[in-house]
């Protein structure tokens, strides 16, 4: 039974660093995130709703979700800051407005 002792010990010693690890992955992400929001407006550019939970980053030209998926989120909201075009490439979009430009631009099946 000491065996198992040791192992749970062990076990519960990497699952904590690794939750922290997260917890500042998430914040250091959460941050930059509120830095971008904050660049374009911190508002839904079509309707004007402000609630940084339900605002999206959107690429006007489209195809931004690909390229997100290729780079990863962090690198992603870097990207976007360290773009001297930012303003005219990007968007802020309440969930709602997003979801309604998909459809009106046929991006949804
Ligand atoms: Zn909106």
């Amino acid at each position: 039974m000491q065996k198992l002792y040791g192992g749970k010990g062990v076990r519960k010693g990497k699952s904590e660093s690794v939750s922290q690890w997260e917890i500042n992955y998430k914040e250091a992400r959460d941050d930059r995130r509120r830095e971008l929001l904050e660049f374009l407006g911190n508002r839904c550019e079509r309707c004007g709703f402000d609630d940084e939970r339900a605002l999206q980053i959107d690429h006007i030209m489209g195809g931004g979700r690909r390229k997100k998926e290729n780079t990863g989120t962090q690198a992603y909201y870097k990207e976007i800051l360290n773009d001297p075009d930012v303003k005219i490439k990007y968007q802020l979009l309440c969930a709602n407005c997003n979801w309604i430009k998909r459809f009106e631009r046929g991006e949804t099946r």
